[in-house]
């Protein structure tokens, strides 16, 4: 199998350049040491091997399609998800009590980068899942996180980041998509929203969308955006799951990434789109940034990730078995 990362390089740079071992002094990462994560980096690598790697170049040939209402993506994704929900890669920075196995963040990341070099088409779905799941575990009340944590943990709805509108991308200031109170907690959604990674697919069962809304009568501008939780499917007062009224009409297709898919979301066009609050009114920006700078991190890791690859893919004559060991001192 060609080669698209090198594990020895990336234990240089956490233990020898960022000494990731000194975080393990902290009470927080009391479950994990030196082997721990030696441990999780080769799990994530024989997983970016069986799962990731050999369906790369596939993704790309066949990109995900909307066709008839529905987002068609690559079959992997469904047992992506699976392995990702079963084997707590959803949660890994996540606090214990929320279900997740509070890893250093330095770490996560660089398993993602194992998985973003060997595939870049797939861990935006699981990234996004895991920002949309974090923001509900950071601002949520009790009744969001029991409702919303263990089925997109366990890799059976996927997240999204719902801010960009087609009036509203960078200037997020004019944004209208319009929540109107049904009580202090839930809300009527309506309005639309564009380029949203990961919005739809046949791999989960639902879809979190953390969208970005105005309440009615709330001031212009950033300060009268909330921030809601507005599932495709809600649960209702018989714990059974309904259609929440928000579709996808559309797909986008993206340069380099053809596998991951973004579609064009619109709510309540029937108006039956119920939308959690999370938090305070007008706060939404302020708490939507935790994900936004964590899909910035991403970002940088799938350009970071993307780049390996290709530097490991055409030039041979950098693969020479390097170790921690062999490299000079100085480095
Ligand atoms: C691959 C991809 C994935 C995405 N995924 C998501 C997602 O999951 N969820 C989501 O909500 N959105 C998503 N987006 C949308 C993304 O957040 C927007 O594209 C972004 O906010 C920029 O908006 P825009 O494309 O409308 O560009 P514009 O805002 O129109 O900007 C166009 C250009 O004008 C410049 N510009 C804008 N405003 C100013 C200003 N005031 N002063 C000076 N220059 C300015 C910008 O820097 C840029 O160069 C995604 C986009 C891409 C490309």
């Amino acid at each position: 199998m060609a080669k698209y990362m090198c594990m020895d390089t990336l234990r240089f740079l956490l233990f020898d350049v960022h000494k990731i071992q000194d975080l393990l002094k902290y009470e927080r990462f009391i479950n994990f040491d030196e082997s721990s994560i030696d441990i999780l980096l080769d799990a994530a690598k024989s997983w970016a091997d069986q799962d990731f790697y050999p369906y790369y170049r596939e993704m790309d040939e066949k990109p995900v399609y909307f066709k008839d209402g529905k987002t068609y993506c690559h079959p992997i994704l469904k047992k992506i998800f699976q392995h990702a929900g079963e084997n707590g890669w959803l949660g890994t920075y996540f606090d214990n009590e929320d279900g997740g196995m509070q890893m250093p963040l330095t770490l996560s990341n660089a398993t993602n980068h194992i998985l973003e070099a060997a595939n870049n088409h797939i861990p935006g779905y699981l990234g996004l899942t895991s920002g949309a799941a974090h923001l509900i575990a950071t601002f949520g009340n009790e009744s969001l996180k029991s409702t919303f944590l263990p089925p997109m943990l366990s890799g059976k709805w996927g997240g999204t980041m719902a801010l960009t509108e087609p009036q509203a991308g960078s200037s997020l200031s004019d944004i209208v998509t319009s929540a109107s109170p049904i009580n202090d907690r839930l809300f009527h959604i309506k309005g639309q929203k564009i380029f949203i990674s990961g919005g739809d697919h046949e791999a989960v069962d639902n879809f979190v969308h953390l969208t970005l809304a105005r309440v009615d009568g709330a001031p212009q501008g950033t300060k009268g955006i909330s921030l809601f939780v507005v599932p495709k499917y809600r649960v209702n007062e018989s714990g059974e799951l309904v259609y929440n009224d928000v579709c996808a009409v559309a797909d986008f297709q993206k340069l380099g990434q053809r596998g991951y898919s973004t579609v064009h979301l619109v709510y309540g066009e029937k108006e039956d789109c119920v939308g959690y609050l999370v938090g305070e009114p007008n706060q939404g920006l302020k708490y939507m940034f935790q994900m936004m700078n964590g899909a910035r991190i991403d970002v940088g890791m799938t350009a970071a990730s993307t780049a390996t690859a290709a530097y490991y893919a055409v030039a041979p004559i950098c693969q020479r078995k390097t170790t921690r060991q062999t490299y000079p001192k100085h480095w």
